[in-house]
């Protein structure tokens, strides 16, 4: 879709990317409204009372009372891990949870927390993990104190690339993700038009930024694309380990 803006010499170019770009120069003397525009009007979105509220337009995946935006991994049938309080903690062996919607570019908050009492160590400490479409896992590990490969630690994309910093709270603390996810694109004959890319705030600092995914996790061997829909859902990993999560919100993009 174009917009024409005639008197401002210079058209909107809507498309899928919703980037603005000017069809002709505007000459840098002169009349400063040349390069204002006006259309689309931007829209407004109320945000939570504190920054980690979900704002208006987020769908709430978990609010600390009810799973029935989740399914298991496992057979499709309920999710089965536990509600504690405001908290959704992972009960080893019953499978990983995936959201019943599919999602594709998105905005993505969720709190952790690994239990206060430390077992195990290395990767057998508060595993979990985020697997944006199912696929790309954003590493939940207690990296506090706690030794394990890079690329393997908290806020890594597993096996992939580790984080800028270890922002890492301590057991038993919650922690915050703040996720920008950019799909990837497939052509009509499955071959890969554009990478995945990630961007991350662990408890606000940033871990990733505007990362290109070399493919989907794989635990044994080098990252590959396989081609999937456009919208696949958010899943949740059982690890074995009781690591909670709350307020889990994302906005589609
Ligand atoms: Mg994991």
């Amino acid at each position: 879709m174009i917009i024409r803006l005639p008197h401002l010499f210079m058209s909107a170019c809507l498309g899928l990317s919703s980037v603005v770009c000017f069809a002709q120069k505007a000459p840098r003397t002169g009349d400063a409204k040349l390069t204002e525009y006006w259309e689309p009007k931007v829209r407004v979105v109320t945000p939570g009372k504190t920054s980690v509220d979900p704002p208006s337009d987020a769908i709430v995946l978990f609010g600390g009372k009810d799973l029935s935006k989740w399914k298991s991994q496992k057979d499709g049938g309920d999710a089965r891990w536990n509600i504690e309080g405001d908290a959704l903690v992972v009960a080893g062996g019953t499978g990983g949870i995936e959201t019943k919607e599919g999602f594709g570019d998105c905005q993505l908050h969720i709190e952790w927390r690994t239990p206060a009492k430390v077992v195990g160590e290395s990767q057998g400490r508060g595993n979990s993990g985020i697997f944006l479409m199912g696929k790309y896992e954003l590493q939940v590990l207690d990296s506090y104190n706690n030794p394990t490969y890079s690329n393997g630690q908290a806020a890594s994309i597993y096996k992939q690339f580790p984080p800028l910093v270890n922002a890492s709270r301590g057991p038993g603390e919650w922690q915050i993700y703040d996720i920008i996810f950019t799909a990837p694109l497939f052509s009509a004959d499955g071959a890969l038009k554009s990478p995945a890319r990630i961007t991350v705030f662990h408890n606000g600092v940033l871990v990733q930024n505007n990362t290109t995914i070399w493919g989907s996790t794989q635990y044994i061997g080098t990252p590959l694309y396989e081609t999937h829909g456009a919208k696949e859902p958010l899943a949740l990993q059982d690890h074995g380990n009781p690591t909670a999560y709350r307020n889990i919100w994302i906005r589609p993009l």
